[in-house]
């Protein structure tokens, strides 16, 4: 595996409609491994990964480039800064923080956090589009590099080491590192279907860039590639903690959104059995990714998620295990080497 890679694609900022930055490291890794390569009017990567072969089903495999994060929506007088958060932010989380502003060059800043000796004391949570953002600039050089609509991304760096990864957006940028690392394997295997990755875009703002890959790729399955939920923590309820970390992939039943095909799911699980690779599954109705778009566009897919436990999504500081990546890329290459061998009964 390719630590490095990982906190690449953590460290690099890529909100909802600009996810540019993303597909290129994920272009410089997989293009040349694969037949062909194609960016749809979204900006969606769609790549083929092996020779068409007529007949043999077709496997769709999908990791979102975009991250949850903020757009610059207003410059004031002062040089203070307004933003809009993309995706689904606490607000609790957000005054204190640095953030990295992308404008014509990279600008550091922090969401103001008023001293206690002058704050007046309300318990109420600041809303992010009403915080201010300071840089510390002048005016008249905070209008030199910043520009409305410009990115902002917490500025927190990717750690990896214990056998751990902490960082940022590792909602899904872990799920892409798996696509990558999978794609690499299965580029040299002989594959009995067709095997086509896709890096979306804008997943965080409703699936939306999923949602036009299906009527282009027309897959017979699908299988959306996440850093999902875990909350094992101590003093949570076992039936709220959800996906555990360290104990492999989760293969997902429901959420809000999505009844995921039964056959596929028992399909997985007896490879994974028969792998002797850990899995763990989650019926929840919370929550919803790009599979829900792939199953029910287009001609619609038999569709699931495969997931990597993340504790602390959408925060400026998320933790996951590389023994579950390792074993989410492992589970990823059997489903895609095994599934022409599917049969819809049972
Ligand atoms: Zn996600």
């Amino acid at each position: 595996m390719d630590l490095e890679l990982l906190k690449d694609l953590c460290d690099t900022p890529g909100v909802p409609g600009l996810e540019d930055k993303i597909a290129k490291i994920v272009q410089n890794n997989i293009l040349k491994l694969c037949q062909s390569h194609e960016i749809d009017a979204m900006g969606n990567n769609i790549f083929r990964v092996n020779k068409k072969i007529e007949k043999a089903p077709t496997i769709l495999v999908d990791a979102h480039m975009d991250e949850v994060g903020f757009l610059v929506s207003n410059i004031e007088s002062n040089g203070m800064i307004r933003v809009i958060a993309l995706g689904g932010i606490d607000p609790k989380l957000f005054y204190g923080q640095r953030l990295s502003i992308w404008g014509k060059k990279p600008i550091e800043a922090t969401v103001a956090a008023i001293p206690p000796h002058i704050s007046n004391k309300s318990d109420a949570v600041t809303q992010v589009e009403d915080c201010i953002i300071d840089t510390g600039l002048k005016y008249k050089d905070v209008i030199k590099f910043i520009n409305i609509g410009d990115q902002v991304t917490f500025s927190t760096k990717c750690e990896i080491g214990y056998d751990r990864v902490l960082s940022k957006a590792l909602d899904d940028r872990v799920g892409l590192f798996v696509l990558i690392e999978a794609v690499k394997v299965l580029s040299k295997k002989k594959l009995n279907c067709n095997f086509i990755a896709s890096a979306s875009v804008q997943e965080e703002m409703g699936l939306r860039g999923a949602r036009i890959i299906n009527s282009r790729v027309n897959p017979d399955f699908s299988v959306a590639l996440e850093g999902t939920v875990s909350n094992d923590l101590i003093g949570v309820a076992s039936y709220k903690s959800l996906a555990s970390l360290d104990n492999g992939p989760e293969i997902r039943i429901s959420d809000k959104y999505l009844i995921a095909d039964r056959k596929l799911n028992s399909f997985i699980e007896s490879i994974a059995k028969k792998k002797k690779i850990p899995y763990q599954l989650t019926a929840k109705n919370a929550g919803g990714t790009n599979s829900t778009a792939f199953q029910v566009t287009g001609n619609g897919s038999k569709a699931t998620v495969l997931s990597v436990p993340v504790r602390y999504l959408h925060s400026p500081s998320s933790i996951c295990k590389i023994k579950d990546i390792k074993n989410t890329i492992s589970l990823l290459v059997e489903i895609v080497t095994k599934i022409n061998t599917f049969k819809n009964v049972g």
